[in-house]
């Protein structure tokens, strides 16, 4: 009998965890290392199309997040009162846009984890790796494995150990992410079901993505430059935001105290992995959030990684094929989503188009047995 092989993961986000769920189900011994003292999301509302449904279909997670999420079937922009486009997703685009907290996407995935033999452990801080197949923790923990996964976000200690950075950016714009309550009976008349992309424009850079995640939790993606320096506070100012954006004022006077001003951060790489180590998610291709792809791409890309270990037994060889197979389309979702959001400075339009809805309706690597959606797909009916 041969042995199983073996996988050190860092990292125990969105990319980290389907890592280790994929590489289970095909046989691995998987070990994740969380630097943070509890299992959870961080941020508060999050948008995944139908190729993170189908990678969530894959690894068994679909039903728990569909269950608690919401399905945004119609995305509204808006500049002040004035409605400037309207793009209906299942039947018009072919792909759903389900949005949801972010602790209902975690939960879901961690639930799948737990299912599996897998060790995680908190408060273990990764710092660094060797390309023999190595990882190493703070206070000289080194961990031996056929596979180690650097799966540990933008600010990546295994790739940065590596040297395989080749671009990193800080962009010039940014988020503040909180949650509130629905507060339907508060808002005005209006159609609050679906996703609502309100801008103010041209008198102050400021726009508020109103994001219904269920029954009783509101996403507010709050946008503004970061040298605004009233407009990117936290908590939320509501004598800077509700002035600007009166139709949400029930919602922004009850956001949550708690959340975070995130400036847009990107990066690439010379290459996905060094010998026996890959890099995935944020770590290895972070981008602005424009699309709301990132998680979507991050989940993808760690399924793939698990397919490519199973058809090719040479590792190296394997991380290969999975960057040449993964990574077109990565770069490609990269460069759309900074190009929408530099041509969308100052103008609030159309967003939706075959060009930038194409990651969505991709079919991620390791669903391809996956039917596709139905048009006028009901939420809750199984893929
Ligand atoms: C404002 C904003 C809005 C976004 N909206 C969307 C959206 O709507 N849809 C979408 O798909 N994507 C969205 N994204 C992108 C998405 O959040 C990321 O792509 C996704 O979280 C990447 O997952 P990850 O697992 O690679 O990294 P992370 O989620 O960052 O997870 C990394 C994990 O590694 C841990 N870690 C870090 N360092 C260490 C260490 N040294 N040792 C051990 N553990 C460590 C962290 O604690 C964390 O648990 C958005 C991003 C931003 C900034």
């Amino acid at each position: 009998m041969t042995a199983r092989r073996h996988a050190e993961i860092a990292g125990a986000g969105f990319a980290g965890l389907v890592a280790a769920v994929a590489l289970a189900d095909r046989g691995w011994t998987v070990r994740v290392h969380e630097r943070a003292d509890a299992l959870r999301a961080f941020g508060a509302g999050i948008f995944i199309w139908e190729n993170g449904l189908r990678v969530l279909k894959a690894i068994g997670a679909y039903d728990d997040v569909v269950a608690g999420s919401h399905d945004g079937e119609v995305y509204e922009v808006r500049d002040r009162d004035r409605v400037v486009a309207e793009t209906a997703f299942h039947a018009g685009m072919g792909s759903r846009m389900l949005t949801m907290t972010r602790q209902t996407l975690y939960a879901a995935i961690l639930d799948w984890a737990e299912r599996r033999d897998i060790e995680i452990l908190t408060r273990s801080e990764v710092v660094g790796a060797e390309p023999e197949g190595v990882l190493l923790t703070a206070g000289g923990g080194r961990y031996a494995a056929d596979l180690v996964v650097g799966a540990d976000g933008v600010h990546s200690r295994v790739r940065d150990s590596l040297g395989l950075q080749k671009e990193r950016n800080t962009g010039t714009l940014g988020l503040v992410r909180v949650l509130a309550p629905r507060c339907l009976d508060e808002l005005g008349p209006g159609r609050w079901d679906r996703v609502i992309d309100f801008w103010n424009l041209p008198h102050r850079s400021l726009r508020i993505l109103y994001v219904p995640c269920n029954g009783d939790d509101l996403y507010l993606a709050m946008m503004a430059p970061v040298e605004d320096v009233e407009a990117t506070a936290v908590p939320v100012r509501t004598d800077i935001w509700v002035p600007a954006f009166p139709q949400l004022e029930p919602a922004i006077r009850r956001v949550s105290a708690e959340g975070r001003y995130d400036a847009y951060e990107t990066g690439k790489l010379t290459r996905w992995s060094s010998g026996r180590v890959a890099i995935v998610g944020d770590s290895a291709h972070a981008m602005v959030p424009s699309l709301g792809q990132g998680a979507g791409l991050a989940m993808a890309n760690a399924l793939g990684l698990a397919v490519a270990l199973d058809e090719i037994s040479d590792v190296p060889d394997a991380l290969a094929r999975w960057e040449e197979r993964e990574r077109p389309l990565t770069e490609y979702t990269q460069d759309m989503s900074a190009k929408v959001a530099r041509d969308r400075l100052g103008t609030a339009g159309r967003i939706w188009s075959d060009g930038t809805i194409r990651t969505a309706l991709s079919v991620p690597t390791g669903t391809e047995h996956l039917p596709p959606v139905p048009e006028e797909e009901d939420i809750h009916a199984p893929l």
